[in-house]
């Protein structure tokens, strides 16, 4: 296969965790007989500085002609001026909208040999391995809104949604709980919101096309609960913007370091292609403070070349490949500074590219 890469590295440790991303994308490549192009592109902070707009025209065309786009994170102090109209991470959400990426997935399995790392009881997390799906585009984000203005007296946000917007998240939500172990956790509201009860109606309607995915709903508060009592009990938790917002961050704690999660924006499908187009990204932030010094964690960004390969390339077995291969690099004991305990051999970024893409 040839496959067209957009890569974003943005700024911070974006760079250097996006170059052993690419590594294990080129062995991937070797090993399996596929060639990937990458095509570089400004997003973020530096293309403030560059272009003087934190998503030029340019980097979107891009996007939207490739197979599928890699980034690394954006942001950082040097941008962090309250009264500038432009921010590193007004980009990210406009890639979002221009791409009109709906859902986004993220995995979250806790490696075994990473359970000390997490604050939560060993036995209450042990034989973790979700999958959850925000609802990316609708909802509160992006409802009529009013601001409260200078009499600050009153503001509201408006959480809408459509039958469309709902049926789509859900049946890729199905598609992946099918994928998986079959069962499939919705999460609303109904007891209070409108919005909920249209979210809970629609999703009925769209798993009667999945009768082998056991189907559950589970009221929001009551989630942010059995998340973290029963986390080994769920398979796919699907979610609307907001809830998926504030889910997605606690799920992350389960994993013990921001430094090992993948993430997956996806889209529709495009004409001439059979699978989405998707914007792949770790969970973690630009880590200003560790920037330039080499000991960057690139196990979420090399896990998201993972879902890159599955999800918008359709290659399952490299895609395993890769997670197998991370699986391998942390059994033999190996350890960025981020996941390090007494005992572990803690190497640096690139060495960590490097024995990732040796395994593969
Ligand atoms: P952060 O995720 O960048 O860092 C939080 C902490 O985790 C830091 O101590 C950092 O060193 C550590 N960390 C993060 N990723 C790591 C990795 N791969 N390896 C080792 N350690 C890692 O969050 P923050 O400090 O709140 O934000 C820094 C900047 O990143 C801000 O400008 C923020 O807006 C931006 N940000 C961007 C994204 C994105 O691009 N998707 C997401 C979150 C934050």
């Amino acid at each position: 296969m040839q496959a067209r890469i957009v890569v974003l590295a943005g700024d911070g440790i974006g760079p250097e965790v996006t170059n052993e991303a690419k590594k294990i994308l080129d062995v991937v490549g070797q090993r399996f007989g596929h060639a990937f192009a990458y095509d570089h592109h400004l997003m973020g902070g530096c293309a403030i500085d560059q272009k003087g707009t934190s998503l030029p025209d340019e980097t979107v065309a891009a996007c939207l002609q490739a197979d599928a786009v890699l980034l690394g994170a954006v942001g950082g102090p040097k941008w962090d001026i309250p009264t500038a109209v432009d921010r590193p991470e007004r980009g990210l959400l406009a890639i979002r909208k221009a791409l009109n990426l709906f859902a986004n997935l993220r995995p979250v399995k806790l490696q075994p040999e990473l359970i000390h790392a997490s604050t939560i009881k060993e036995s209450v997390l042990e034989g973790t391995d979700m999958l959850v799906i925000r609802e990316l585009t609708g909802g509160a984000y992006f409802g009529p809104r009013q601001e409260a203005g200078d009499a600050g007296y009153e503001a509201y946000d408006t959480m809408l949604y459509t039958r469309p917007e709902i049926e789509r998240v859900v049946r890729l939500a199905a598609e992946a709980a099918r994928a998986r172990r079959r069962k499939l956790t919705s999460v609303d509201k109904a007891n209070v919101l409108a919005s909920s009860r249209l979210w809970r109606r629609v999703t009925v309607e769209v798993m009667q096309e999945y009768p082998d995915v056991t189907l559950e709903h589970v009221l929001v508060d009551a989630m942010a609960m059995h998340l973290i009592r029963r986390p080994a009990t769920f398979d796919v938790i699907v979610a609307e913007n907001l809830f998926g917002d504030i889910l997605t961050d606690e799920a992350s704690m389960l994993a013990g370091s921001m430094g090992m999660l993948p993430s997956a924006s996806l889209g529709d499908l495009r004409n001439g292609h059979n699978l989405p187009l998707g914007l792949y990204e770790p969970i973690h932030g630009s880590a200003p403070d560790i920037a330039g010094q080499g000991i960057a964690n690139p196990l979420a960004t090399i896990l998201s070349v993972a879902m890159l390969l599955r999800h918008s390339l359709g290659l399952e077995t490299e895609a395993a490949a890769v997670e197998r291969a991370v699986d391998d690099v942390l059994a033999a004991g190996v350890r960025t500074g981020d996941i390090a305990d007494a005992g572990s051999e803690v190497v640096g970024a690139t060495m960590m590219g490097d024995l990732v893409a040796a395994r593969i």
